[in-house]
């Protein structure tokens, strides 16, 4: 295993829009930065990208390939694989002296271990699918959960909501902006409201009210929910997957969480700074609503915060150097 001697301005975790955005701003502030990326983001089986100005019907893995070609050309070493560890409050490998956050941060991949004066943890959430058969394969095509990413698409469609929560229903109003053939699965999630029966018959939205069962796919798509034992044909199924943010990095160092609606989230300020010295987080791994514009442009605000730290920390160093 190699341990870098002198430590690195920033290590990235996580090469998705978050991670690279960042990536860009830093590198052409001439901070040197590794990005450590495993290569599953999250909308990876998704064949196109929307709502992305300048880039909108992209493949989001193009995006990052592109992401990726530019970060190199300003010298950011990218390297595929997986961060297994976080250590903060080593001791410093530089020049010895004091450094504003008190150490460095060592960052373990399974070849190497890296040394970084900051750390930015963007690595994204875990969808955590229901478990119908035939759901998961369709993920991202056939199956999905975003009506700003993929309501265009099926507008006029015959677009099935499968709830995933009694809030399931607030997906199926808010899909009948793209159609008005609109049909709600609430999948054992209880019966609406006598409020809730009201609005979705007003608005046109047809209920199902039994446990779904599978999804039927015809050549690759998805035609139909299995519902009550019958078949309920369908052009695409929206869904709510329960959202996991892949945090166990910022936990293993202790950073605190706080408790919301969707479950706990590491707390960051505004500039991405969690409550670890030296350790930042961006993108959807501590913000559910971060979409790839989201997530690019908080990506770059966090880099310009992040490289001010550095500025700080610099200037720290030199008067500590000149006084000594
Ligand atoms: C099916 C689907 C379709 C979507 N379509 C759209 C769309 O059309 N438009 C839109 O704006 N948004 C869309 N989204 C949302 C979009 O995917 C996210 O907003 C975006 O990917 C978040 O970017 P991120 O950089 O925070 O995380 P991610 O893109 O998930 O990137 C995180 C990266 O970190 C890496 N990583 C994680 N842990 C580690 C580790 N320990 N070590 C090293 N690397 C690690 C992962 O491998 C991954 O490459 C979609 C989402 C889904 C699920």
């Amino acid at each position: 295993m190699r341990s870098a001697q002198e430590p690195t301005d920033v290590v990235i975790v996580g090469g998705g829009p978050a991670g690279l955005s960042a990536a860009l701003s830093l590198g052409r502030a001439r901070r040197r930065v590794i990005v450590v990326d495993a290569g599953t983001p999250r909308n990876r089986t998704a064949p196109h990208m929307h709502g992305v100005l300048g880039h909108d019907g992209l493949s989001p893995l193009r995006l990052l390939e592109r992401g990726r070609e530019e970060v190199a050309g300003y010298g950011v070493r990218i390297i595929r694989g997986e961060v297994t560890a976080v250590h903060a409050g080593v001791a410093d490998g530089g020049d010895g002296a004091a450094m504003n956050v008190g150490a460095a941060i060592e960052v373990e991949t399974a070849d190497e271990v890296v040394r970084t004066r900051r750390l930015l943890v963007a690595t994204g959430l875990e969808d955590v699918l229901p478990d119908i058969p035939g759901l998961r394969e369709q993920w991202g095509r056939g199956v999905v959960v975003c009506p700003y990413c993929d309501g265009w698409e099926h507008r006029n469609d015959v677009i099935g909501v499968v709830a995933t929560s009694p809030r399931s229903i607030e997906q199926a109003q808010l899909l009948r902006q793209w159609s008005d053939r609109v049909i709600y699965f609430a999948n054992g999630f209880g019966e609406p409201s006598a409020e809730e029966l009201a609005a979705l018959g007003r608005r046109g939205i047809h209920l199902e009210l039994g446990s779904v069962t599978g999804l039927r796919i015809d050549a690759d798509r998805v035609t139909g929910v299995q519902v009550g034992g019958r078949v309920v044909s369908v052009g695409v199924v929206f869904t709510g997957p329960a959202l996991r943010p892949r945090d166990a990095l910022l936990r293993s160092l202790g950073a605190t969480t706080t408790e919301g609606p969707l479950g706990t989230w590491v707390d960051v300020d505004d500039d991405g700074r969690t409550s670890v010295p030296g350790v930042w987080a961006v993108g959807n791994v501590v913000n559910s609503r971060s979409n790839v514009s989201v997530s690019m442009g908080l990506g770059s605000l966090v880099a310009g915060a992040l490289n001010a730290d550095l500025v700080a920390d610099d200037i720290a160093r030199t008067l500590a150097t000149a006084a000594a």
